[in-house]
């Protein structure tokens, strides 16, 4: 089986595949990579592979591997804190202290940070990594590295998950969703920047919508200049990548207004909305100025003159 069940990241696949082949473990893995780009899933394969006793680790089927999977592995431990939005440093001293006790079944134990930790955690958890009990493996998922104090990431063998290219993520989608049409496939696609999680959240009933979003069709469709001025003043904050980001997906959902008043019908509720709302000139319109403003974004207009003139010449 191997680390075949990750989709994309060929190299790392191949990488990780060779360092289980023969036995090699970090103490620290560091799992990057933004929303929906599959380190869960890294992790526990990973964690499989390391406790698994079968051919082609992970082998998927010996006890040590269904275990993991299943959740259920005692030496596989997931670390979370729902209550907090970062793993606080008293969770992580009681991990400190767990960790010398040897494990129960398997050859290593392993703990998995389902969440970012905090610096002070992050702090008593590098106290082990420097001299970690022989068994100890730690794995932490961030969706920002640069932020790890660089003394825990000096330690750590760093694992990046990478986008996946277009017909990975269209095929996977398919198979998942075979009900959806090919223009809703696309806006995943568009949406989720390449990642498997996002474009799944946004096929589950469009909730990978941002607020931005829904509130900018919805103040569009109506007319409604002052939720349209609510929307885009916050943004003028943002960086710039994120507000062309966000625009593009504004863009796509009008683009889907035209396709839907071009008789289109497989188009999203709030483009629908948007279709019946406004003429097709205005729809056009609105297209137009939103290229034009992600084009702005791009190339170093400051984000607080892109959205104030965006929201000018949509009002
Ligand atoms: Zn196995």
């Amino acid at each position: 089986m191997g680390f075949d069940s990750l989709l994309g990241n060929p190299r790392l696949k191949e990488n990780l595949a060779a360092g289980a082949g023969r036995g090699k473990t970090s103490h620290c893995y560091l799992i990057s990579g933004p929303a929906g780009s599959g380190k869960k899933t890294l992790a526990r394969l990973l964690a499989a592979a390391i406790l698994c006793e079968g051919e082609n680790k992970p082998c998927l089927s010996c006890s040590h591997c269904r275990k993991v999977m299943a959740d259920t592995h005692p030496d596989f431990i997931t670390v979370t804190d729902p209550k907090h939005t970062k793993i606080l440093v008293e969770q992580v001293r009681r991990i400190r202290e767990d960790v010398f006790i040897r494990p129960n079944e398997g050859s290593k134990k392993i703990y998995l940070f389902a969440q970012d930790i905090r610096d002070e955690g992050l702090n008593a958890l590098l106290k082990v990594l420097e001299e970690p009990p022989s068994y100890g493996v730690f794995m932490l998922l961030t969706e920002h590295p640069e932020q790890i104090l660089t003394t825990v990431r000096s330690r750590s063998t760093e694992l990046r998950l990478q986008a996946l290219p277009e017909d990975t993520l269209r095929q996977a989608l398919s198979r998942d969703f075979p009900d959806a049409d090919p223009q809703t496939l696309n806006a995943a696609i568009f949406r989720s920047g390449g990642y498997l999680g996002q474009a799944k959240a946004y096929l589950s009933g469009g909730t990978g919508l941002s607020p931005e979003t829904v509130a900018f069709c919805k103040s569009f469709a109506s007319g409604d200049s002052l939720e349209l001025l609510q929307v885009t003043v916050p943004m003028e904050k943002w960086k710039r990548d994120k507000v062309s980001t966000e625009l593009g997906v504004w863009l796509e959902l009008v683009q889907q207004a035209l396709l839907y008043r071009s008789g289109v019908t497989a188009v999203l509720p709030l483009a629908r909305e948007m279709a019946l709302a406004r003429r097709p000139e205005e729809l056009l319109d609105a297209a137009k100025l939103l290229r034009k403003s992600i084009h702005y974004a791009l190339s170093n207009v400051n984000c607080a003159t892109v959205m104030w003139h965006l929201y000018w010449a949509l009002k």
